[in-house]
């Protein structure tokens, strides 16, 4: 099996309904192709984790790359050999807001802008897979 994380900067700040529609497509897509994931959002800026067969999970990353929403895409981890984590979510989602992330990412101060392409707060794939595994806890379905 194979997980990508990656972090990306929101061309615009997506409105809730557009982050339904970014999400109704992303679990009906997933479900069909049985990837599994978790995504979060905040201020602008996401981090995701994609788990599942190696051409798939390649080939869902080339749209999400294509895709005109988020730019300055970041490559964090892509492990061939991992086990699933995230398998109950076709695409979990937490919209995190500032009081949860200074929580959890040490060195965040509110208002900071992009938090999760910020190499400073998302040092390394170990920091961004334990980020996504404390929100899928309680994630929407
Ligand atoms: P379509 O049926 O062609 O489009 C579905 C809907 O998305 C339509 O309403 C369309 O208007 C809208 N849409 C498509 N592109 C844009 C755009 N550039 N701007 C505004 N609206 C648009 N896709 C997945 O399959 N799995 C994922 O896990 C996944 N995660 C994503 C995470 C992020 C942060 C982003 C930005 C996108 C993600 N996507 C994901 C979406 C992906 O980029 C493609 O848009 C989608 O896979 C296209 O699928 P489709 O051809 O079935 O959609």
């Amino acid at each position: 099996m194979r997980r990508i994380i990656y972090c990306s900067q929101a061309t615009t700040d997506l409105s809730p309904d557009e982050l339904v529609a970014l999400l109704e497509t992303s679990r009906r897509n997933n479900e069909r192709d049985g990837l599994s994931g978790m995504l979060l959002y905040s201020s602008q800026s996401f981090l995701q984790t994609l788990e599942g067969a190696s051409a798939t999970v390649e080939r869902t990353y080339d749209r999400i790359r294509a895709d005109t929403r988020h730019d300055n895409l970041r490559l964090l981890l892509d492990d061939e050999s991992a086990e699933p984590l995230f398998a109950e979510w076709t695409m979990g989602f937490e919209h995190v807001d500032d009081d949860a992330l200074g929580d959890e990412l040490t060195g965040f101060t509110p208002a900071t802008v992009y938090p999760l392409v910020n190499p400073d707060l998302i040092t390394n794939a170990g920091v961004a897979l334990t980020l996504l595994g404390l929100y899928a806890k309680n994630a929407t379905a």
